[in-house]
């Protein structure tokens, strides 16, 4: 395993739509353990594939509630409700911002053996579906906050996705 650089606000491959996988290859492998190593190195709760470079539809995520969850081929199915709160960004180091996303989210998914699974969560795993969710889109939550990007160190949250 290694720890990847994280690409940050201008680069252009975090603008990029990432691409389906097809196939879980030891390179894949490699990639999702290497993304975890990269994201708890970072103290994020969940990281993109296009974070670290690769175009491919790749989300890990872990708020802490005992899973790793690896999503490949994410699709949000259903939402419901909303939250409003501060969200960061491992791509957008030392800023934080005001976003508004569903409280629950519904996703179909496959795992690490190509298996189809649906997973729904609520509050901060629900932010943080939606979050990944858009970077494999090429979106960045900058784009959705409400006011002004504001500095971390104002701020006790330290958790960035
Ligand atoms: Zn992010």
């Amino acid at each position: 395993m290694a720890i990847r650089q994280v690409r940050t606000i201008g680069d252009e491959i975090l603008r990029k739509e990432c691409k389906p996988v097809k196939e879980v290859t030891p390179r894949i492998r490699e990639l999702i353990a290497d993304m975890f190593e990269t994201m708890y190195d970072t103290n994020g709760v969940g990281l993109a594939a296009s974070q670290v470079g690769v175009l491919k539809q790749i989300v890990v995520i872990d708020v802490d509630d005992g899973n790793q969850y690896v999503l490949i081929n994410p699709t949000i199915l259903e939402t419901e409700g909303s939250q409003t709160g501060y969200e960061g960004c491992l791509s957008v180091p030392g800023k934080t911002g005001i976003v508004t996303r569903p409280n629950w989210v519904k996703v179909r998914a496959y795992d690490e053996e190509m298996q189809p699974f649906e997973l729904e969560g609520e509050e901060l795993l629900a932010r943080a579906v939606c979050h990944e969710c858009d970077h494999l889109k090429g979106g960045l939550y900058v784009d959705l906050v409400e006011g002004e990007l504001e500095d971390t160190d104002s701020l006790e949250d330290d958790e960035e996705e």
